[in-house]
């Protein structure tokens, strides 16, 4: 699951926590992984269609994956049945497909996929409006792209870890201020190192103050992955034990990309193959 391979980068030391750095030869690696997420990602957006269920979608996933050689990393992750997580409306994050879940038209579907190619992992999310959605959950959605992308931009050499998280909440603020609308940050979840493993050093939160934790470095990697609510933004674990969501019920959308920190700026690690890579250059 953690498809080590004897890969394992240089690791820099921060307070006595460990940040994997990697060389530019494993960036590309993790490069080619992330692409195949990408790729996944796609088809299985292609799919997702009033009447598919979200184990159809799933299978759509694995077959993506292992069909390019490579491993999901969600499978079997403490656990986790299934390669994807597949949350539909007011669940967040961890839906597990199911063949008893079918999409309907106006559904709002977060997919989050991560791949293990070679020993390298990368992990994205989108969330997909399935036919006819209202304009305030497209809206919703949106503001969650746009910090993602915010923050993102802030993964910079000489950046510290939470300008990343400050980023992100000011878009979030910044889209509701512009939306009129009240959109939640999730806080009890958010993005992550990410590397010979899916879920590395350091923890990346979703919101703060920015100038603290750690120095960003060329050759780190960071998976950005806001999630936002319509409303309040608590959560509520289902007793699957994996599924979260909004304990008031409102929507919730997830976006995710893996980034590397590099002297050129941020490298979007899970950008489809032959899409521009290279942000804010
Ligand atoms: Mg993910
Ligand atoms: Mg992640």
């Amino acid at each position: 699951m953690n498809g080590r391979g004897g890969v394992r980068g240089a690791i820099a030391r921060y307070r006595g926590r460990d940040i994997e750095l990697k060389t530019p030869a494993q960036l590309q690696a993790m490069r080619e992984a992330g692409a195949l997420v990408a790729a996944t990602l796609a088809a299985v957006t292609e799919q997702a269609k009033p009447g598919v269920s979200t184990a159809e979608l799933d299978a759509v996933a694995e077959q993506t994956i292992r069909d390019a050689g490579g491993v999901p990393s969600f499978l079997g992750y403490h656990g986790f049945p299934a390669s994807i997580c597949a949350s539909v409306n007011s669940q967040i994050v961890h839906g597990i497909p199911s063949s008893s879940t079918v999409l309907a038209d106006g559904d709002l579907i977060s997919v989050d996929c991560g791949a293990i190619l070679d020993g390298w992992h990368g992990d994205s999310a989108v969330t997909i409006a399935v036919g006819d959605v209202a304009p305030a959950d497209l809206a919703l959605s949106d503001a969650c792209r746009g910090a993602m992308e915010a923050g993102l931009l802030a993964v910079q050499a000489g950046a510290r870890l939470t300008d990343v998280s400050h980023a992100i909440e000011e878009a979030c603020r910044a889209a509701a201020m512009a939306d009129r609308a009240d959109y939640g940050i999730v806080a009890e979840y958010g993005g992550h190192g990410i590397g010979t493993s899916m879920h590395m050093d350091p923890f990346l939160p979703n919101h703060g103050e920015p100038g603290r934790g750690p120095k960003l470095r060329p050759g780190m990697a960071l998976a950005v992955e806001p999630m936002l609510v319509a409303g309040d933004p608590e959560t509520m674990e289902l007793e699957d034990g994996w599924t979260v969501v909004t304990a008031a019920g409102g929507r919730a959308v997830h976006w995710e990309h893996t980034v590397a920190v590099t002297e050129d700026g941020p490298w979007l690690l899970t950008a489809p193959a032959g899409a521009p890579d290279r942000l804010g250059s």
